[in-house]
């Protein structure tokens, strides 16, 4: 079978297209044949070294599509079920994997395969930082960095849904209005504005209870910046680059908290992974989330998705599709 593999850490170009053996399932594990595949901006870590693998690895996190045989060990999954996961070993970018099967959603009736792919890794994430760091509550002003990206689609929509006054920020001005279409109530054009003086503007110099910022590098003084005294600066991703380390003594003027979450700490358990995704399939079955149709690539072209993700192009959620 086709399987985007990384030999050596690089640019997109590090993405090879090998033909690989899938072996059969472990006593524990589904092979699920991909309808679609899921594109994370920890793909592009995995592939340029941030995130050490061992080499030589798959890659990609997420994908949908059908069981086509189960362990002996697996109970509650069978041959034919549409399902979908987000946090098994690297390796979707691939016809085909073995999944542990407690790793693994059935989904439900109205979740199609490119949405499952669109949704699962970065609708859990919004679940996480939304609903369990940080519970957003009516009436709170939160400011959301890459507003118009995959997470910010579905996490600026869920903020709304849940009452608050959505701020996001985006890149240029052509993401205005895909940011506005997410719910944000107020867009910040980090090209020519000033994070932390529009925060104060739009809050009356009160600032905000949580930054969520998947940016990193560029944005994490400006994210400090905007929050209120005791507020939460949520960093959950390096978009930009990773944050420096910096002396605690940065918080004090303020008292403010600091968190580094992830998607696997908060899904560690099958009961958590599946709560989490069925929120998530909740949110987005009433309507509340809706998610844009996702821009497709050829699964051989994983490295076109890669160059477009890393370079600001894209909005809302990437897809690859296998071949057949
Ligand atoms: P996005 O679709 O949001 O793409 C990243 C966005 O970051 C870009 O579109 C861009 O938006 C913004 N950005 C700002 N500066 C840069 C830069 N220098 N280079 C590239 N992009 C930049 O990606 P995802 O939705 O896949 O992920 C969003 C973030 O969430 C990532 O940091 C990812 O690692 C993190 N994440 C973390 C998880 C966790 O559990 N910790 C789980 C899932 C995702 P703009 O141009 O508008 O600024």
């Amino acid at each position: 079978m086709l399987a985007i593999r990384i030999h050596q850490v690089g640019g997109p170009e590090a993405l090879k297209a090998d033909d690989l053996l899938l072996p059969d399932p472990g006593p524990d594990e589904v092979r699920i044949r991909h309808r679609a595949i899921g594109v994370n901006y920890i793909d592009t870590y995995h592939r340029s070294g941030l995130y050490p693998v061992k080499l030589p690895s798959g890659i990609g996190m997420e994908a949908a599509g059908l069981v086509k045989a189960v362990g002996a060990n697996v109970k509650g999954l069978k041959s034919g079920d549409a399902v979908g996961y987000c946090s098994g070993p690297l390796g979707a970018y691939a016809e085909a994997a073995n999944v542990p099967a407690g790793r693994v959603v059935k989904l439900p009736e109205g979740i199609g395969f490119d949405l499952a792919a669109s949704i699962l890794l970065k609708g859990m994430t919004a679940e996480y930082l939304l609903r369990r760091t940080y519970a957003v509550k009516p009436g709170d002003t939160i400011l959301f960095h890459a507003a118009a990206g995959g997470v910010g689609q579905i996490a600026c929509q869920w903020a709304k849904a849940l009452g608050a006054t959505v701020i996001g920020t985006v890149g240029t001005d052509a993401k205005v209005g895909a940011a506005q279409a997410n719910g944000c109530d107020h867009v910040i054009v980090t090209a020519r504005e000033d994070i932390a003086a529009r925060v104060n503007e739009i809050t009356d110099g009160a600032g905000v209870p949580v930054v969520y910022d998947g940016v990193g590098k560029d944005t994490w003084q400006a994210s400090l910046a905007s929050l209120r005294p005791r507020g939460l600066f949520v960093s959950f991703g390096n978009a930009s680059g990773p944050v420096p380390a910096f002396p605690p003594s940065l918080l004090t003027p303020k008292s403010l908290y600091v968190t580094r979450p992830t998607l696997n700490a908060y899904t560690a358990t099958t009961a958590e992974l599946r709560e989490s995704a069925d929120a998530l399939f909740a949110v987005i079955r009433s309507g509340a989330v809706k998610v844009e149709p996702p821009k497709a690539y050829p699964l051989a072209n994983a490295a076109d998705a890669h160059r477009d993700l890393e370079s600001r192009k894209t909005t809302g959620s990437l897809l690859l599709r296998p071949p057949g």
